[in-house]
């Protein structure tokens, strides 16, 4: 894996972002003046790591060895058929060591903690995945890990919390507003700027201020870089369509940018449709959103006419969020990634057909991609190849859609 940029400046994808972390008129650094030396540390520490070939190598070992890189590249021959067009490819992220693409970011960013001399990890979690993934890393590495989440998502995913606590983690509910993850990532930060000297905050998606949202798809690029060589070595060819869902970004800027140049490779970004595109009812920020600020970043944010915060609406926790990445909105203004959404019952239906078809059950967010992706799929010819990016697997999932199908456990 690379993770250098510096060698061909020429290309947007390499410059991205400038030096402030601006992708065009969007990211940027939007903290107390408390957190600027921190994150400008962080930085330049991400700055000499990505250009070490002991920090690589490590990197590359522990992504092997105890996430289980690399992941297959799966053809999805009952799914294909059942749509009767382009060939579906599944790439399987959901293989990895707890149940999702998560882990290559936070093994990751628990090195570079460790590296720069930090012995106590924090991080946010809406779902409880990153939760879980940071606790893992943690645990592997000897560092003292405090996860914060919302003390409504502590009830609805209190079987995470129960496995990041079993890994050593300490789990703070946050009371405060909602009770979910906006407000779990607010109590990270105010932690972090009373913390900062002992203390490396693992952000869990391609979000927040300069460098996160560079670091964090840095982290997943291997998803791409993996994809283009397994499908050229399948097909002889590139895919003519990218999907993966987006939360905060991380997993399809993953797969998205080693692919950014080839231009005849379509990438379609699929947000949370919830109930259909109504104030409150969904978390598609390029369908119902406009340009703010949030914890960090400017970016595509779902607020009313006052730029309050609207609630959010998704069956899946790890897409309800009001904001998305800023990379993404900036490669959505030049039309090089497209965006669609999925509502809930099309998830509901495809999480089934997957499971059933295909014998694998996804994640209700990956859901999301395999619900536009088959879509896409249906309008192809059979000579057409596509990739849906398998972002995690559904068993966290199950108990909630058993609830949602009236199936008593
Ligand atoms: C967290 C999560 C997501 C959403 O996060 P991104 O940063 O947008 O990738 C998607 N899928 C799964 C399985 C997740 O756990």
């Amino acid at each position: 894996m690379s993770l250098d940029n510096a060698h061909t400046a020429r290309l947007d994808r390499f410059t991205l972002p400038d030096a402030g972390g601006h992708f065009g008129g969007y990211g940027g650094v939007y903290v107390p003046e408390t957190l600027m030396t921190a994150l400008q540390d962080l930085g330049a520490a991400y700055d000499l790591a990505r250009k070490d070939p002991v920090f690589l190598t490590e990197l590359r070992h522990h992504l092997k060895e105890f996430a289980g890189r690399p992941t297959e590249l799966c053809f999805a021959a009952r799914l294909t058929e059942h749509c009767g067009g382009a060939k579906i490819y599944l790439k399987r992220e959901d293989l990895l060591h707890t149940g999702a693409h998560k882990i290559n970011n936070a093994l990751a960013q628990a090195l570079l903690a460790r590296r720069m001399g930090k012995k106590r990890i924090i991080a946010e979690t809406g779902a409880g995945q990153h939760g879980v993934a940071t606790a893992a890393a943690c645990a592997k590495f000897g560092l003292d890990c405090v996860v914060y989440m919302g003390a409504h998502d502590m009830e609805r995913q209190s079987l995470n919390v129960f496995r990041m606590r079993l890994m050593g983690a300490e789990v703070r509910g946050v009371t405060a507003g909602q009770q979910t993850l906006k407000e779990a990532i607010n109590e990270a930060m105010r932690d972090w700027v009373t913390n900062v000297r002992s203390t490396h905050y693992i952000l869990g998606t391609a979000y927040g201020s300069h460098p996160y949202p560079m670091m964090v798809r840095d982290f997943h690029r291997v998803i791409g870089q993996e994809a283009k060589e397994q499908i050229l070595a399948r097909e002889g060819r590139l895919p003519d369509e990218l999907i993966a869902c987006v939360g905060g970004g991380s997993n399809a800027i993953g797969l998205f940018f080693e692919f950014l140049e080839d231009t005849n490779v379509r990438m379609i970004g699929v947000e949370a449709g919830g109930h259909g595109i109504k104030r409150g009812e969904h978390a598609a920020r390029f369908a119902g959103g406009r340009l703010g600020v949030l914890q960090g970043c400017k970016t595509f944010l779902l607020q009313d006419a006052e730029g309050q915060i609207e609630s959010t609406h998704s069956v899946s926790a790890g897409l309800d969020y009001a904001a998305v990445g800023p990379e993404h909105a900036f490669y959505r203004d030049r039309g090089r990634i497209e965006f669609a959404y999925a509502t809930d019952d099309e998830v509901m239906a495809a999480f089934q057909l997957c499971s059933r078809l295909e014998g694998i059950i996804p994640a209700l967010e990956s859901t999301h991609a395999i619900v536009e992706g088959m879509k896409r799929a249906k309008a192809l010819a059979k000579d057409k190849v596509i990739i849906i990016n398998l972002s995690g697997r559904g068993d966290k999932d199950v108990q909630q859609v058993a609830k949602i199908l009236n199936v008593k456990l």
